[in-house]
C-alpha cells in the first residue's frame, strides 16, 4: 500500500511514499499528513479464514494485506509487545454488559489507556528502523494525558530514539502526570505546558514545520518524527481491533459472520475512529460509527450539520480531558478518503484561516453514511458510571460518553461494541464523584476508596506511581519549548 498527500503534492516532496517514509516523516506537503492512496478490500472469506486466530495472528494477516514494508521480523517483534498486555492470550478481552451491548476493552497494556495498543508496536518498529538505518531521531509528542506515558513507556531506552513529551500543565489526571514526570531515562524529556492540549498540539505542529527548528536539527544530524495520531504507523495497528472485537462476538455466538454492528467510540483527535473507517472501507460489516464527544462537541456539530466550526468555542476542561479537544487531526483523513486532495486542501485551508468550514449538502449525506454522532455532558457520563456501577462494572468516564447512546434511539436495536479507552485508574477522582458522590479526593485516596467498595486491587503499575521521584518537574512558556528541547538535544 501506497501514501498520499491529504492536501495534494508540492512538486518538491514525493507525491506517494510506503509505509516506513510515512512514519518515519510524517508531515507532507502543504501542511497536510499521508493517507492511504487506496485501501485494498480484504477477500470475502477473511473473517471465516481468521475465526480462531490469536490477536497476534489476525494483525500479522491484516497487517500483511496491507502490504506495508516492514520485515517480518521486525513486525514480529513490535507484536511481541502485546505479550505484555495482562493477558498474552487476549490482550483486549470483549465483555458483554447484555444482549446487545458489549465492551472490547482496549486499557490492558503498561499504562492503562488504550494508546499502548498501537504505541507499544510502533515503538518497536520506529526503533528497528532507525538503527537499521543508523540514523538518530527525535520523537515530538504532545498529549492530553495518554498518549505521553504510552509513548514513553515504548521509547524508554530504545535505541537511536529521543523523546520530547508535551502535556498540558494541570489539564491531566495526578496519575497521568505521574506517569510522565517519573519516567526517568537518559533519552526521555518531558515539559508541562502552560496552556491546554490545543496549545501544546499547535506548539508542536509549529516546530514541526518550522525551517530553523529544523536546520539545526540537520546540523546535529538528528531526524524528527511524531507518535502523536497523526501517525500512520499508530493507525495501522488501530485498525487490527476492531476486527478482533467482531470476531470475538462471533465466537462468543452473539452474531453471526455479516451482521452488522455499531461501533461506539469516544473520540478526540480521531485516530480510533479512523482505525473503524479503515476496517469498514476493508470490509468490516460495520452499520455505523457512533462518534461520542463531551461538551467540546465539535464532531457532533460535524457530523450532524456538516459545518465544522471552531470560532465560536472555548475548549472546555471536562471530566474526559482525552477528549478535549477541537481540532481533531485525523478528520483530514477521512475529508481526504470521501473528497480527495483538492476539496481537503481547500477546507483544511478554511479552517486553519477562518475557524470553520461548511460541507455541501451531498458531502454531509457521504460522511453521514458512515458516521453518526452524540455528545454527553459530564453529569450524564457520571450517571452511565453510577448506573454500571451498580451493575458491578468500572466503567472511566471517556468509555461513559458512549453509553448514553446504545440505550437510546436507534442504537438500543442494534449490536453495539463500544470501545472502552482507559481503565478506571487513570480516573479515579471522577469515578469516585460518580458513585460516592465525593468532591475533594485527590487521586490517591479516590483509588484506595474504590477499589475498598469494589473488593478489587489497585493495579501495581498505578500504586507504585506515588513512590517514585519526579524526573520532570519543569513547566515551560510555549514560546521556550525550542529552546528547552535543544538544551536536552545538547545543542
Ligand atoms: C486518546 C483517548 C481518546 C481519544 O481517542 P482518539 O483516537 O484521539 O479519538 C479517548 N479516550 C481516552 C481514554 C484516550 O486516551
Amino acid at each position: 500500500m501506497k501514501f498520499t498527500e491529504s492536501r495534494g503534492n508540492d512538486g518538491e516532496r514525493p507525491a506517494e511514499v510506503p509505509f516506513s517514509a510515512a512514519l518515519m516523516s510524517p508531515s507532507a506537503s502543504f501542511g497536510g499528513i499521508y493517507c492511504p492512496a487506496a485501501l485494498p478490500p480484504l477477500p470475502p472469506d477473511f473473517l471465516a479464514a481468521h475465526l480462531d486466530s490469536s490477536y497476534k495472528r489476525l494483525a500479522q494477516a491484516l497487517l500483511e494485506h496491507l502490504g506495508l514494508d516492514i520485515d517480518a521480523a521486525i513486525l514480529r517483534a513490535a507484536l511481541d509487545r502485546y505479550d505484555r498486555f495482562d493477558d498474552r492470550e487476549d490482550p483486549v478481552p470483549v465483555i458483554r454488559l447484555d444482549d446487545r451491548l458489549f465492551v472490547a476493552e482496549l486499557y490492558h497494556g503498561p499504562t492503562r489507556a488504550f494508546k499502548d495498543i498501537a504505541l507499544q508496536p510502533f515503538g518497536t518498529i520506529l526503533s528497528a528502523l532507525a538503527k537499521r538505518d543508523d540514523r538518530q531521531f527525535l520523537i515530538l509528542t504532545a498529549t492530553s494525558g495518554d498518549t505521553g506515558p504510552a509513548a514513553l513507556e515504548t521509547f524508554r531506552d530504545a535505541p537511536n530514539i529521543r523523546v520530547v513529551c508535551l502535556y498540558p500543565a494541570g489539564g491531566t489526571s495526578d496519575v497521568q502526570r505521574l506517569q510522565m514526570v517519573t519516567e526517568a531515562a537518559p533519552n526521555l524529556k518531558v515539559l508541562g505546558i502552560d496552556g491546554n492540549f490545543d496549545d501544546a498540539q499547535t506548539a508542536l505542529k509549529s516546530l514541526l514545520a518550522s525551517a530553523s527548528f529544523n536546520a539545526r536539527l540537520r546540523d546535529l544530524d538528528i531526524a524528527l518524527s511524531a507518535a502523536n495520531s497523526v501517525n500512520f504507523g499508530r493507525i495501522a495497528f488501530q485498525i487490527v481491533y476492531q476486527f478482533h472485537a467482531y470476531l470475538a462476538l462471533v465466537r462468543q455466538r452473539e452474531i453471526e459472520i455479516g451482521r452488522p454492528v455499531a461501533l461506539h467510540i469516544p473520540s478526540g483527535n480521531f485516530g480510533n475512529a479512523l482505525g473503524a473507517y479503515y476496517a469498514r472501507a476493508l470490509g468490516l460489516p460495520v452499520a455505523r460509527i457512533v462518534i461520542a464527544s463531551n461538551a467540546n462537541n465539535v464532531l457532533t456539530e460535524w457530523i450532524e450539520t456538516g459545518r465544522y466550526d471552531m470560532s465560536k468555542r472555548q475548549l472546555i476542561a471536562t471530566a474526559s480531558p482525552a477528549m478535549d479537544i477541537l481540532k481533531s487531526s485525523n478528520v483530514e483523513r477521512v475529508l481526504f478518503d470521501l473528497y480527495g486532495a483538492a476539496r481537503t486542501r481547500e477546507l483544511m485551508t478554511l479552517l486553519d484561516t477562518q475557524g470553520w468550514y461548511q460541507l455541501e449538502d451531498a458531502e454531509l449525506a457521504r460522511l453521514q453514511a458512515v458516521f453518526a454522532a452524540v455528545c454527553c455532558s459530564d453529569d450524564e457520563a457520571l450517571a452511565q458510571i453510577r448506573a454500571a456501577w451498580a451493575r458491578g462494572y468500572l466503567l472511566d468516564p471517556h468509555t461513559a460518553t458512549c453509553l448514553k447512546a446504545c440505550r437510546g434511539e436507534p442504537w438500543k436495536a442494534e449490536v453495539n461494541i463500544v470501545h472502552s479507552t482507559a481503565e478506571w485508574t487513570k480516573f479515579a477522582p471522577v469515578v469516585e464523584r460518580a458513585i460516592h458522590g465525593a468532591e475533594t479526593r485527590d487521586d490517591r485516596a479516590a483509588l484506595r476508596a474504590i477499589a475498598d467498595a469494589a473488593g478489587i486491587g489497585i493495579p501495581a503499575a498505578i500504586a507504585n506511581l506515588f513512590d517514585r521521584p519526579v524526573a520532570h518537574p519543569e513547566i515551560v512558556a510555549p514560546g521556550d519549548i525550542e529552546a528547552r528541547i535543544l538544551d536536552f538535544l545538547g545543542a
